[in-house]
């Protein structure tokens, strides 16, 4: 899907961007190059501008963004407009942006200095998790917030299931369930807003496994694979939980855990 691509090539922009004062106050010539990828077999086919991106449009919307705002980085404008070309445009997989700055008031001769950022729609998998006070009302609101937060949309949602506490067992029953959720943020950008809605639930950490309000784990991104410090990516023992196999098994059974190569639903039957 992502072997198609429209290339809007240096696209030029009169814009108020820089760290200096006299930058924000005189402005000074940008230069934009975009990629756009999206599947275009249908517009291929029937030759439908409904089955691609109008890209004079996605024009006008760059101008726009890069005059409407002041940036003191082009940094902050590539990510500004590949995430807002992707909130605003859903048949695109993929937006890379480059920014260009040929007058670089930096002393000294160059050609041009830029700034390229990519950014892509992924597939993640969310357990969720409650066994303290109004469960329901943490999970739902967490839900909620995740499908309103930019950059992720939640797509399937299980049923919750009630279940006998995992590793700690003299704890109150959970709540456990899954999701799917159509995301452009990375796996540690999500990883971050995860722990902020666990937060926001007044999740306290007293002991590892211990009752909670709210938790909420990464299981599968796509097909990456991750074992940092701070996140393991597939969920490093999803494979060993029921209360985890069984709501992914009912949005997701043929998503595949990308080391052991086995659908969910193998997974689920390997455990029972
Ligand atoms: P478990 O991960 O075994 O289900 P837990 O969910 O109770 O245990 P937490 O206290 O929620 O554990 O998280 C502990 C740490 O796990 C977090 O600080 C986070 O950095 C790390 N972590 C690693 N991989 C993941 C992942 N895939 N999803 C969420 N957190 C993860
Ligand atoms: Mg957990
Ligand atoms: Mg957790």
């Amino acid at each position: 899907m992502m072997n198609d691509y429209i290339t809007v090539s240096r696209l030029e922009v009169y814009a108020n961007h820089g760290v200096f004062p006299e930058e924000n106050k005189l402005g000074q010539k940008f230069v934009i190059s975009l990629k756009l990828y999206l599947d275009l077999s249908k517009a291929g086919a029937d030759d439908d501008l409904t089955q691609s991106v109008d890209y004079g449009q996605v024009c006008r919307r760059v101008c726009d963004l890069a005059k409407s705002d002041t940036y003191k980085l082009i940094e902050k404008l590539s990510y500004e407009i590949t995430q807002t070309l992707l909130d605003e445009y859903e048949l695109l997989k993929a937006v890379e942006a480059t920014v260009e700055k040929p007058w670089a008031p930096i002393g000294l001769p160059l050609d041009t200095v830029s700034v390229t950022v990519k950014r892509a729609r992924h597939m993640a998998y969310i357990a969720v998790g409650s066994n303290m006070g109004d469960r329901e009302s943490y999970i739902g609101t967490a839900i909620e917030k995740l499908n309103h937060t930019r950059g992720c949309r939640v797509l399937r949602t299980s049923c919750l299931l009630e279940t006998k506490p995992y590793g700690v067992t003299d704890q109150p029953d959970f709540l456990n369930g899954a999701l799917c959720v159509s995301t452009y943020l990375r796996p540690h950008e999500l990883l971050e807003l995860l722990q902020r809605l666990e937060n926001e639930a007044m999740r306290v950490r007293e002991r590892r496994w211990g009752p909670r309000t709210l938790d909420l784990d990464i299981l599968l991104y796509d097909d990456v694979v991750i074992n940092d410090e701070r996140l393991c990516i597939p969920h490093a023992d999803m494979k060993n939980r029921e209360f985890v196999l069984k709501p992914l098994e009912e949005i997701a059974p043929f998503a595949l855990h990308p080391i052991y190569k086995k659908t969910v639903r193998e997974m689920l039957e390997e455990l029972v």
